[in-house]
């Protein structure tokens, strides 16, 4: 048996993988590939109906938002975002607490002025900063709400009224959002949605356009919006398999009951970090993150047995990223509450045969 806490991309339930292979050679009887049926057939123009439909029914979006079906990723909105709500001149606030942050940081500053509220980059991203002033006069003010590299989260975005726009490649679909608090949200949807090659943006409609700029066609969200993204080729088998997932996530409860599944599996991980005296926790705990939780030995020398140990017992994918070191185990939507209980096991062998 292996449990795969890898931080992706795409861990999506079994029964999912499933119906998306199945779809690869027979998509629903049409006796044709999902792969290659037109994206322009009516089959097809079905299938971005109901995603579009789900994304909204399932994060409860209101009147006046856009919900766009993009490809490049999460790293081509850090571009985007700018290009089409920062006119020339003005300036984005950008809280800075993690890499994704500061690459987000990086492309903006090709477009206007960036103005960083906080970093807790000399803490090497251990917490997310709280003590920080939002210009009035910010075109808007970027976050990333789950930091996958470093373990934290953002719990309570700040109440302003610069528009929040928020990278959630890491946590969309995770937890209830009140969506009216937020002027754009972007997600690669390679964690909690589906595979890679998809990315999801939720835009408030009065956002678009607003940096007055003249835009490459793809780049232009206004495009994306007025063709229901269907301007280009779109990633058809991510798209499918995102409609998959997301039904199942509706079959299961929604949000809400997933939220609560996420509560239980971070809570019940993070009180075995804090109680084995093998391990610790690195960030600052009111941030702590329910999809990313990170831990390190309090004898690093243990690191490498320890990671021996759990491979040997099905563990997959625990290894932290080289700037944190030590483990991350990434318990997406997708990840069983057993697979929790399964690594807490695992930890707790360990200490009982290094006592
Ligand atoms: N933002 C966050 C929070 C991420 O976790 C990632 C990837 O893991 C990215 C951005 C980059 O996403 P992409 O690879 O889709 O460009």
């Amino acid at each position: 048996m292996k449990y795969n806490f890898g931080a992706g991309p795409s861990i999506l339930p079994q029964e999912v993988f499933k119906q998306a292979a199945e779809a690869v050679l027979n998509f629903n009887n049409t006796g044709l590939s999902i792969l290659e049926i037109s994206h322009r057939a009516p089959e097809f123009e079905a299938v971005v109906d109901e995603i579009l439909q789900l994304v909204k029914d399932l994060l409860n979006i209101p009147e006046g938002y856009s919900i766009l079906l993009l490809q490049g990723g999460a790293s081509l909105q850090f571009s985007m975002v700018p290009m089409n709500i920062l006119a020339e001149g003005q300036t984005a606030s950008y809280l800075d607490s993690g890499v994704w942050s500061s690459k987000a940081i990086k492309e903006a500053k090709l477009f206007g002025n960036v103005n960083i509220v906080a970093s807790s980059k000399e803490a090497n991203y251990t917490y997310v900063p709280r003590d920080y002033e939002i210009p009035a006069d910010s075109a808007y003010f970027h976050v990333t709400s789950n930091n996958t590299i470093f373990g934290t989260e953002l719990f309570d975005f700040p109440k302003t009224d610069v528009p929040i726009v928020s990278d959630m490649s890491s946590d969309i679909f995770s937890r209830v959002l009140n969506i009216a608090d937020f002027g754009l949200i972007y997600a690669g949807a390679q964690k909690n949605m589906g595979p890679a090659g998809l990315t999801l943006v939720i835009v408030k409609d009065d956002l678009i356009g607003k940096s007055g700029r003249k835009l490459p066609s793809m780049l232009d969200y206004k495009i994306h919006a007025d063709n229901k993204s269907l301007y280009n080729t779109p990633a058809v088998f991510s798209i499918y398999a995102s409609l998959l997932n997301l039904r199942w996530l509706k079959a299961k409860g929604g949000v809400a009951q997933i939220e609560k599944e996420n509560i239980a599996k971070s809570e019940a991980l993070y009180a075995e970090i804090d109680r084995n005296p093998l391990f610790k926790g690195p960030c600052n705990v009111e941030d702590r993150s329910r999809m990313n939780v990170c831990f390190v030995m309090e004898n690093p020398e243990l690191d490498k047995p320890f990671l021996k140990f759990a491979q040997e017992r099905g563990m997959v994918g625990i290894k932290g990223h080289r700037s944190v070191g030590g483990f991350r185990a990434s318990i997406y939507n997708a990840l069983p509450i057993t697979a929790v209980h399964a690594l807490i096991d695992v930890m707790q062998e360990f200490a009982d045969n290094n006592a």
